[in-house]
């Protein structure tokens, strides 16, 4: 698909089409009619942010009342808490610390590896590895293979927004460029680390440049193959500064979410797992999406911090997941961070 068609199977597509397609796309590569989660815990291991997203209503500043940074013993307990539900993964990043250098994440990283190994630590991301290096004053590919050395096999793909510098400008203009996000990404795949890649919509993006950010990532993909899954939500305004500066951009609609999501089925075909976003869409939007080419109902979240700043409620007990997944006619499948089938239900 060429991004002109993909521009114009988003403004012309009939709903219906478009989700029956996506569907007909994730039954080919996905034949076993398996939908899978994963057992999460999100750990925010501090709020303190200096990059001042427009978007975010989670950061705190250094002298906020609000601000923390979570002590090892209080890390350790959310992920005995994490075991003891058979959770496999910590989806584990932060702020973007103004203060923290490569020695303090090196030091964490092998503090729960050591004590966790049966933990995937799915950690930081793009924008906190371009951080690390700067104040560490080593290169971005230092960063990451040292986290890798202390036991961090994966990324997740947060801080992509829109792979649009002229939206990110306008956003986030104190977060990576377009191009370093794909770069630390590509250099994450190069020394073996899986990540995911996402997008946030709603932030006042055009057609064009949804189709630019899912052209950027098949190419990446095409070069560097890490990416296991791509993953779609959309910009919740509420206590946002961002809400104050753009109030016309609102809560975006489940038909538009679904669009995209059944558009990025069609045009990513080099990345097999395309995740619902239950949390920002509700777990019945969510479980649409399994019509809409999505193979995978994303996590539990056992604890999610950032977008709940925004009011969203977020959580899932497993035994609902399954529900969901069940009742849309669905095998339910527990997975861990590189989509590994762990166990059926
Ligand atoms: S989205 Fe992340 S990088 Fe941006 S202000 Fe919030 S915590 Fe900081």
């Amino acid at each position: 698909m060429t991004k002109e068609e993909a521009v114009e199977l988003l403004a012309r597509a009939p709903f219906l089409e478009l989700g029956k397609m996506a569907l007909l796309r994730k039954r080919e590569l996905h034949p076993d009619r398996v939908t899978t989660f994963v057992i999460d815990r999100n750990i925010n291991y501090t709020n303190i942010c200096h990059i001042g997203c427009k978007f975010c209503a989670f950061h705190a500043s250094v002298n906020s009342p609000r601000a923390y940074i979570l002590p090892y013993e209080a890390i350790d307990r959310k992920i005995e808490e994490l075991i003891a539900i058979g959770g496999t993964q910590i989806l584990f990043q932060g702020g973007v610390h103004p203060n923290l250098a490569i020695d303090y994440y090196e030091n964490l990283v092998a503090h729960i590896h050591e004590k966790f190994p049966a933990i995937d630590i799915h950690g930081f991301s793009a924008v906190e590895i371009a951080y690390i290096a700067q104040i560490s004053q080593i290169s971005t590919r230092e960063v990451l293979s040292r986290l890798l050395d202390r036991g961090m096999r994966s990324m997740p793909g947060a801080g992509a927004e829109i792979l649009s510098d002229r939206v990110r400008a306008i956003v986030s203009p104190n977060k990576v460029s377009a191009a370093d996000w794909l770069r630390i990404h590509g250099e994450a795949h190069s020394l073996g680390m899986t990540t995911s890649a996402t997008m946030v919509f709603g932030l006042g993006e055009t057609n064009e440049e949804i189709a630019m950010h899912f052209d950027l990532l098949r190419r990446q993909q095409a070069e560097s193959g890490g990416f296991t899954a791509f993953i779609i939500w959309s910009y919740q305004p509420d206590n946002t500064p961002l809400a104050k500066l753009r109030p016309d951009l609102t809560h975006q609609s489940a038909n538009r979410y679904l669009r995209l999501l059944a558009l990025s089925r069609l045009y990513l075909d080099n990345i097999k797992n395309i995740q619902a976003s239950w949390v920002t869409q509700g777990r019945y939007i969510g479980q649409l999406s399994l019509k809409f080419g999505a193979n995978d109902l994303g996590s539990t979240m056992m604890e999610e911090n950032v977008v709940a700043a925004t009011g969203c409620s977020n959580s899932m007990a497993t035994d609902e997941m399954i529900y969901l997944i069940k009742s849309s006619g669905e095998i339910p499948m527990q997975r861990n961070t590189k989509y590994e089938r762990l166990k059926g239900f």
